[in-house]
């Protein structure tokens, strides 16, 4: 059975371009008989808020979407995420980076040498060569860490190129090189965004991951996680993004106009938003 999901964060309402990714994968599932699910990923505590969550259901609820209840939180399932992060920790898999932004920039400057990659420069590996002593010094004196993937040693226990199905694009090779030594668990927060999700998708038995095309480059690193956890892995679907007239992403957040607004202040209905998406 097709098994697709909308994963929004609560950081915000809702805008079209969510109104999109929401029925390009509600429609999917409808279309194939199959379930269509709903997930908050919540775990930023300073960014997300219970009220934005609530306008994720108001606003899906009023397009006409229906999901399994009770929706999955990820703020619910830290633990989860903390058991696969010492899993992978046990293995020698991670490394503690104690950098700051600044201590990035200035080794990037030091050596002039600034790799990058979609989410900004790549990391120059300053605590990856750190001796065991150092870093409990370190993690003694209190400076806060975050875990990173050794992605040198990750790569050394896939046996053979990992491929991934993209239903627009086709069969793909991971290429999580693309992220460097990727963060796994924010120093605030103790996990991250690739590593809930991963595991997120697993536990609730997605079978195509439906998102934007511009986390087309997480799914490298996120195939690279099912195979280090033993998770199952799915197929994705990236979608191109909605655009307005002089081809800006609506998904900006500041530019966007969000569902309220329409229903509320222009007084939209469904069938006008259906429209402006195109759907
Ligand atoms: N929570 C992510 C966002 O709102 C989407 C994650 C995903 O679909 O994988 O951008």
């Amino acid at each position: 059975m097709i098994v697709t999901r909308f994963a929004p964060s609560p950081t915000g309402r809702l805008h079209v371009g969510h109104a999109y990714s929401a029925l390009f994968a509600y429609r999917m599932a409808q279309e194939a008989g199959g379930k269509f699910i709903l997930r908050i990923e919540d775990i930023d505590p300073v960014r997300c808020h219970k009220e934005f969550e609530h306008g994720i259901y108001e606003d899906l609820g009023w397009l006409g979407l229906d999901w399994e209840k009770p929706v999955r939180r990820q703020s619910d399932h830290m633990d989860e995420y903390s058991t696969a992060l010492t899993k992978l920790q046990n293995r020698g898999l991670l490394y503690p980076c104690f950098c700051t932004r600044k201590d990035i920039r200035e080794e990037v400057e030091r050596s002039g040498h600034a790799p990058h990659g979609p989410e900004g420069l790549l990391y120059p590996g300053l605590c990856k060569g750190l001796s065991d002593d150092e870093r409990a010094a370190k993690i003694a004196s209190g400076i806060p860490y975050a875990f990173r993937l050794d992605l040198d040693k990750a790569l050394q226990e896939i046996k053979g190129p990992l491929t991934w199905v993209d239903r627009a694009r086709g069969e793909q090779i991971a290429t999580p090189e693309i992220l460097g030594d990727a963060v796994l668990a924010r120093k605030d927060i103790q996990t991250s965004y690739h590593l809930s999700v991963t595991i997120d998708d697993h536990v609730q038995g997605v079978t195509v991951v439906t998102r934007g095309d511009d986390l087309f480059y997480a799914s490298h690193l996120h195939r690279l996680l099912q195979e280090l956890l033993g998770l199952n892995v799915p197929e994705w679907h990236h979608h191109p993004f909605l655009t307005d007239e002089d081809g800006e992403r609506l998904a900006k957040r500041n530019h966007a106009i969000t569902i309220q607004h329409y229903r509320e202040a222009e007084g939209k209905t469904p069938q006008d938003i259906m429209e402006m998406i195109g759907l």
